[in-house]
Parts: structure tokens; C-alpha cells; sequence
């Protein structure tokens, strides 16, 4: 009799254990899957607490490398929607968002903007500039587009995203209102950013800053020792005294600039890390959106005034 009781509770001990490890039953709620760590971060504001939203890339995770996992295809799978950036940032997944689009609602920020307002880089080949978040009203209109999306999708629900949407974008006006009085401290001829890969651009036009990155758009394609020269050359000829590195790109081919500079008796200084194509580590200030935005503008004009 007692073996059969000690029985009884180990089965329902490993029933209990069973159901904890189950991501399928711990809720009911719709499961959003979003692919960066940025584009997480706005679909969490939209949906609220009406879905579960999960980021496939952490803090620190450089998309233009990132491969889905075979756990990731699980999560895909099973997702109800999917979100990502688009203009081919996410360019390892695209034949899985492909796919997937054929099956379920699928939406890239992206699909928000007209080609005429983004970077083309080589339209004939629909080769354009990814990193549009860095222009807050170009990603306001990304943001305006997925709530649409979300909106059709989830129309039980369509008060509390219109609600969250519109504080989204009164709280990214503020962001960028604080952002471009910070920089209106940094006299023109001092607004020169170099940083490890070309995702800038969109940062420059809005902030008024010349921008160059040592890689190109994707960190795909490495740098050459004629762009460690040409850079150091860059520098030296206008008085640089600060580079920045990116939280998603390793710091080796920068940290070759400055040792480039040093020898040619100019110093330049890394100005600090800046949050290019992930966001930081939850609970920060960078670990959102706009937080990182802010983060982003307040070293960089620290590092050049
Ligand atoms: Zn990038």
C-alpha cells in the first residue's frame, strides 16, 4: 500500500514537472515572435500584456549573421505572428520568413516605408540601407505599420494597441526632442562618428553628422587593409579624437585604426560602446528602444565635445 502511494506521488510529481517545462501550456495568449532585440522591444509596446512576445536575437546578437536555430523554427512554427525589420538586415532567415509568410501573418517594419525616403545602396539589385531605427520618425512610421497589421490581425484587441501605439510615438517625439538638444551642443565641424560597420547613415541624416563605418551595411563583408589606412588618413586629416565600437560587432578591425593612428603620432580614443543592431541587457536604459536611442546620442556627443 505505501508503495503504491510513493508511486502515486512520483507520478504526479513528474506531471507537475512535465507541465512546468511546457512552453505550450503556460498560457493561452497569442504568441507574437519578433526577430532583433529592437524589433522585440516595440512589438512588446504595441501588444501590451494581450500576447507574449518573444525576441529570437538577445542583446549583443549581430543579425546580419544570425542563422535560425532549430529551436527557433519551433518557435516560428508555432507563432501566431511574426515580426522582423526587413530590407534583408535578417538576411540569413529569409528564406524561413519566406516560407512562413505563406502560412501565417508575417511583418516587416519595412514594408511601412516608401523606397524613396531609405538608403539605396544598389536598388537595381533591392540592395537598401537596413538600419532605418536610427531615425526615429522613419522607425515611427515602421512602428505605424505594424500596429495596423496587428490591429487587422487581433481586433479584440485594437483599442489597447491604438492606445499604446499613440504613446509610443508621443514618448518618441520627447526622445528625440531631448536627443536633438543634446547635439545641438556639438558644434558642426566636431559631429564626425566612426564606428566598426556602416549603420549610421540613417543616425547622420537626422543628427546632422558626417558618418563613417569601417565595414559596410552588413558586417557580412570584412575590412581591408586599404580601409584601415584610408581611415586612419580620414582621422588624422580631420582631427578626430574619438571612435566608437558597437555592441554587435567585435572590436578587432577598430582597434586596428586607432593602433594605425597612434603610429602616425595621432591619438584617438575609443569614445565608448555604442548600441547599433541590438539593444543592451534587459532592465538598462539601453535595453529599449528609445532608452538606447538616447544612450547612443548622449556618448557620442560626451565622447566628441
Ligand atoms: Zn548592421
Amino acid at each position: 500500500m505505501r508503495q503504491i502511494q510513493h508511486l502515486a506521488l512520483l507520478f504526479a510529481f513528474v506531471i507537475a514537472l512535465g507541465a512546468c517545462n511546457s512552453p505550450t501550456t503556460s498560457t493561452d495568449k497569442p504568441q507574437v515572435v519578433a526577430t532583433t532585440s529592437i524589433v522585440a522591444d516595440v512589438t512588446r509596446y504595441l501588444c501590451g500584456s494581450f500576447a507574449d512576445v518573444t525576441s529570437l536575437m538577445g542583446p549583443g546578437v549581430d543579425p546580419h549573421l544570425y542563422k535560425a536555430s532549430h529551436s527557433d523554427i519551433g518557435l516560428l512554427s508555432n507563432a501566431d505572428v511574426i515580426v522582423y525589420n526587413g530590407l534583408h538586415l535578417e538576411g540569413k532567415m529569409s528564406d524561413v520568413l519566406h516560407k512562413l509568410s505563406s502560412q501565417k501573418t508575417v511583418i516587416a517594419l519595412s514594408d511601412g516605408l516608401d523606397k524613396t525616403e531609405i538608403r539605396a545602396i544598389n536598388a537595381d539589385a533591392d540592395v537598401y540601407d537596413p538600419h532605418f531605427w536610427f531615425d526615429v520618425d522613419l522607425w515611427s512610421k515602421g512602428v505605424q505599420h505594424l500596429s495596423s497589421v496587428l490591429i487587422e490581425r487581433f481586433p479584440a484587441h485594437a483599442a489597447e494597441i491604438r492606445v499604446n501605439t499613440r504613446r509610443f510615438q508621443h514618448e518618441a517625439d520627447s526622445i528625440q526632442s531631448q536627443c536633438k538638444a543634446l547635439v545641438s551642443a556639438l558644434p558642426r565641424d566636431k559631429r564626425i562618428l566612426i564606428t566598426s560597420h556602416d549603420a549610421f547613415y540613417y543616425f547622420g541624416s537626422s543628427f546632422e553628422f558626417t558618418v563613417k563605418g569601417l565595414q559596410g551595411i552588413s558586417t557580412l563583408s570584412e575590412s581591408g587593409l586599404k580601409d584601415v589606412t584610408d581611415m586612419v588618413n580620414y582621422i588624422i586629416d580631420n582631427e578626430v579624437k574619438a571612435v566608437f565600437v558597437e555592441n554587435s560587432v567585435p572590436q578587432k578591425a577598430l582597434r586596428s585604426v586607432i593602433d594605425g593612428c597612434s603610429a602616425k603620432g595621432h591619438e584617438v580614443v575609443i569614445g565608448g560602446e555604442l548600441f547599433s543592431d541590438a539593444l543592451g541587457a534587459d532592465r538598462t536604459p539601453e535595453g529599449s528602444y528609445l532608452g538606447m536611442i538616447h544612450y547612443n546620442v548622449e556618448t557620442i556627443v560626451n565622447a566628441l565635445k
